[in-house]
């Protein structure tokens, strides 16, 4: 087998891998990317509901089995830049509470993290301006402390803005979402979901990878799955990465291998990796794979037959007010954002039988909303892999009274705006998008994988860098909290609490030796 050497090997080109790529790309340290994904070409189809939708063009074509055994197509997406390409954009901070425990309904508990949140604030505040985060600070009833966003809100449209009036007269609270876009961006219909034609979004290939890859240092595999992670007998050291590559099987070795494949993905390698340990890799405490979450979230139309709305870019506003308490519970219940316009396309992928035309007619005076509550982790709900490797999502959701006052709550909102009907869907157990909590982190090794800085308890060069490390998911959007992590992360790997020799290439000073300090 043909063997190479790098001095960092990240595996996964998204919000935790791509960012730390290009955290760690300065130091001059020579870096291997491995992505499995090819690059998303920019063309028509970008843009094109039927082809994104109906014909599900970028999403990953892998079955998965669910609770039940039951084979589905996991609505994820391998390529550079990973789900950030199809992301909304949306880039909040947790909550500074969400870094504490906190009580919920029935009996629930969203357990403290191990960091709280002034040790990710001045990271937050670097990952807002990587990503370019346009918000408007003091609006948002629930924001932690912070200082200005890097750039103006954008602004609502003329039927959102006299939305949001209206909100306001019902006694709430609205708030512009923060948003991450960037210069030639043209407010369009077809921003959640779809890749950016323009590369107008700020997203982990142009916001992170390209810049990454520009440096002599950094070199990107596409097409490159990381079957294995190989280790030595104690199983204290990773020696080594077994990737598929064009057909070939290639080992790269490193002194150091971050791994960040997104929640799903990275516990399912750390269990592939089980040629020296049946339970997987870095599992000492049994947990890899555990504590799956996804967020409840509930997508709602109000409509109105006499009301066309005119809106283009529509996911502008956010409703914190019942985040901490509902108006009738003391308990959490989750956050309100508006949507991207539905597509009569999109809509027809939920129920087939009815005539596109229904649906461009019916959309047309809809105005998208979407309800999400926080899900509680729970050991029971879990990443499995079979014999073949293949990945089971044992998962089913918590937390469910919460989020129906929740969704309940909207449509009583959605009422007293005037629209005649409210419409919900739900994707449920199958939900990926928010997939976080499979490799949590923690001080203690028998209640956690990974340590407060993202290093596995159990494998000393090894870190685990992107959803996976939540120990609740809260209940706001979650990637710029891993970007956030992840720069951290990056600057922990820097600085002289890791020993750092000198690179193959003998030219700085990177993490060739790893061991604890
Ligand atoms: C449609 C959509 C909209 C969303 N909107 C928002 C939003 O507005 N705000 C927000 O905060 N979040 C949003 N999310 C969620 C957000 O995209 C994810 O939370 C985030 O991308 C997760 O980052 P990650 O690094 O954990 O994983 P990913 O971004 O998924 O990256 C993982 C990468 O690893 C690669 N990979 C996996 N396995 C292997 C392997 N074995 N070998 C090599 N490479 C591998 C994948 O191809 C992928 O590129 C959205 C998601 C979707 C799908
Ligand atoms: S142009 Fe702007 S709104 Fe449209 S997809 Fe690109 S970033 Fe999103």
């Amino acid at each position: 087998m043909k063997t190479e050497r790098y001095d960092i090997i990240i595996i996964g080109s998204g919000a935790g891998g791509g960012t730390m790529a290009y955290a760690l790309a300065e130091t001059g340290a020579r870096m291997l990317i491995l992505e499995r994904g090819d690059f998303v070409p920019q063309e028509d189809e970008n843009w094109n509901p039927e082809a994104v939708w109906k014909h599900g063009r970028y999403q990953t074509g892998e079955r998965w089995l669910d609770d039940r055994g039951q084979e589905f197509r996991p609505y994820t997406h391998y390529n550079v830049g990973g789900n950030t390409k199809f992301w909304g954009s949306v880039l909040y901070r947790l909550r500074r509470e969400d870094f504490g425990p906190l009580q919920h309904m029935d009996g629930g508990l969203s357990p403290g993290w191990p960091i709280d949140y002034e040790t990710l604030a001045p990271y937050y505040d670097y990952a807002e301006r990587l990503y370019q985060v346009h918000g408007e600070r003091g609006a948002d009833p629930t924001e932690p402390e912070r200082g200005a966003f890097p750039h103006a809100p954008i602004p609502h449209s003329d039927e959102m803005a006299g939305i949001v009036q209206q909100l306001r007269a019902q006694g709430l609270h609205p708030s512009p979402l923060p948003l991450g876009i960037r210069d030639g961006c043209v407010l369009c219909n077809t921003c959640n979901s779809f890749a950016c034609k323009l590369h107008a979004k700020s997203e982990s290939e142009v916001c992170c990878i390209q810049p990454a890859i520009a440096r002599s240092n950094v070199t990107l595999w596409t097409n490159a799955y990381a079957d294995r992670l190989l280790s030595n007998r104690a199983g204290d050291r990773v020696d080594a990465v077994e990737v598929r590559r064009n057909g070939d099987t290639v080992r790269v070795e490193a002194p150091l291998v971050v791994v960040s494949c997104g929640a799903v993905n990275s516990a399912a390698l750390l269990l592939r990796s089980n040629d020296r340990h049946k339970a997987g890799l870095a599992n000492s405490s049994g947990l890899v794979g555990r504590r799956y979450m996804a967020h409840l979230a509930t997508m709602m139309q109000g409509f109105h037959p006499f009301r066309k709305n005119a809106t283009v870019f529509q996911k502008t506003v956010a409703i914190n007010d019942y985040y901490f308490r509902g108006p009738h519970t003391p308990f959490p219940l989750g956050q309100i954002q508006s949507q991207g316009r539905t597509h009569g396309v999109m809509a027809q992928t939920v129920v087939p039988q009815v005539p596109l035309s229904m649906y461009d007619w019916w959309v047309e005076r809809g105005v998208d909303w979407l309800a999400m509550s926080e899900d509680l982790p729970d050991t029971r709900n879990r990443v499995a892999i079979d014999s073949t490797g293949r990945i089971q999502l044992h998962y089913r959701p918590n937390n469910l009274r919460a989020h129906r006052m929740l969704v309940k709550e909207m449509k009583r909102i959605l009422h007293r705006l005037g629209f005649w009907v409210v419409m919900t869907h739900s994707h449920g157990a199958r939900n990926t998008t928010h997939q976080c909590g499979t490799v949590v982190f923690g001080e203690d090794p028998r209640e956690s994988v990974l340590d407060p800085y993202c290093r596995t308890h159990d494998v000393e060069n090894l870190f685990v860098v992107d959803a996976s490390f939540f120990p609740s998911s809260a209940a706001v959007n979650p990637a710029l909290t891993i970007a956030a992590q992840a720069l951290r992360v990056a600057d922990h790997i820097r600085r002289a609490d890791l020993k750092v020799g000198t690179t193959s290439t003998g030219t700085t000073s990177t993490p060739t030796t790893m061991t604890r300090t």
